[in-house]
């Protein structure tokens, strides 16, 4: 049987000759390729810098160290998001400091935020749930006051503008990270990026990102022209020539992919508006989404019914997907002792949300089978 997927890549024959020409180059790794897409990127989001590496989750790793998030020190993040959001804090030796989110949103509170600040509290890692950007200006605010970082996660949010700015333009934070798996606004298969428009995090992030080595000459007397050093212990967290090509002509599309997404968001607006069902995502003034997601949240008499409900609509071709079960909730940090009922309006959240179908390969035909199966299935509810 037909399903359509929560989320869906969009490559096309023109994708396909820009990666084969690569194939057939000298370069398929640490070629032109790399620097291209970069600056590609940073056009785009309006960002000076760019490091491109081989995920989002890798972003996020060698932002929190370029950051200097080391042993003891506490980030404040999302509980709801994809695990790799918090995971980077951990891998730095640093604690996730979970702040709850907002009700209209389910973006990060900043009044949650400024409750949670310590003196070990280092930065923020802002999440653009869904693709609606957080509220930057007020957690900018709360930074500086309190000199804190700012790592936005706009592993959801690229091609979407807040207050007339791109999110990735680091306006309102220190670096930006963006995630190019198939189900994000452009895929590269696997691989992410950094942006900032500090120079010095720049470097870093650049040596970070190839073991730690540079070949810029720091010692008066270099061995010879073969010289190179290694400062920081860094990782192999390359993206290849390959995969930058793919990233390119995506890059070219995203603006299209968005407005689809967009298109998308709107019909169901229209069409389950005022529904008995479920409660529909909002938009905020002077935000432009980019709808990542679609999350629907259940309606207080549905609520025991969600298990159910997920897997008649699934078993109906409609591949819905729930985002997120709060990262403290996961085994793994339950067994570090985060408790449960820590952030009572993300696991409200979860306990109703489900995430409609939304890709810009979405016919109207796929949108109407969508529709029309989600009002076949929850009428018998
Ligand atoms: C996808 C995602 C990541 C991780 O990106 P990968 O490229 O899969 O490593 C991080 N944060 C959020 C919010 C994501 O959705």
């Amino acid at each position: 049987m037909k399903t359509i997927p929560y989320g869906h890549q969009w490559i096309d024959e023109v994708d396909i000759k820009e990666v084969v020409k690569v194939l057939r180059s000298d370069w398929i790794t640490q070629g032109p390729k790399i620097q291209e897409f970069e600056d590609a990127l940073g056009k785009y989001t309006g960002t000076k810098y760019a490091v491109v590496v081989s995920s989002g989750t890798a972003a996020l790793h060698i932002a929190c160290l370029t950051a200097g998030i080391k042993e003891s020190d506490e980030v404040i993040t999302s509980p709801l998001t994809f695990v790799a959001s918090a995971n980077c804090v951990l891998y730095c030796g640093g604690k996730p400091i979970f702040a709850d989110i907002q009700e209209d949103t389910f973006n990060i509170s900043p009044i949650e935020i400024e409750k949670l600040i310590t003196q070990k509290t280092k930065a923020i890692i802002p999440v653009h749930f869904a693709g609606h950007s957080c509220d930057m200006k007020r957690i900018k605010q709360i930074a500086r006051k309190n000199k804190l970082l700012i790592i936005e996660d706009a592993a959801h949010a690229l091609g979407a503008k807040y207050r007339n700015s791109k999110v990735g333009s680091c306006r309102y934070s220190d670096m930006t990270i963006l995630s190019f798996h198939p189900v994000k606004h452009i895929t590269t298969g696997e691989g992410g990026a950094v942006l900032t428009n500090n120079k010095k995090l720049y470097k870093k992030l650049l040596i970070l990102r190839n073991h730690g080595i540079t070949k810029e000459k720091y010692l008066d007397k270099p061995d010879g022209d073969w010289y190179y050093e290694m400062q920081l212990l860094g990782f192999n967290y390359r993206l290849t020539d390959i995969q930058a090509a793919l990233g390119l002509s995506q890059l070219t599309k995203l603006d299209k992919f968005v407005k689809r997404r967009r298109e998308i968001a709107a019909v169901y607006n229209q069409v389950f508006r005022g529904n008995d069902y479920f409660d529909l995502p909002i938009e905020h003034e002077g935000v432009y989404s980019s709808y990542h997601l679609y999350p629907v949240r259940l309606k207080k008499r549905f609520l025991a019914a969600k298990k159910d409900i997920f897997s008649k609509l699934r078993e109906n071709g409609v591949g819905v997907q729930a985002h997120y079960r709060p990262v403290y909730r996961q085994p793994y940090y339950q067994q570090l002792a985060y408790l449960p009922g820590l952030c009572p309006q993300a696991e409200k959240f979860y306990r109703s949300e489900i995430s409609l179908p939304l890709y810009p390969l979405m016919s109207n035909k796929d949108i109407n089978f969508v529709v029309n199966k989600i009002n076949k299935v929850l009428k018998k509810f």
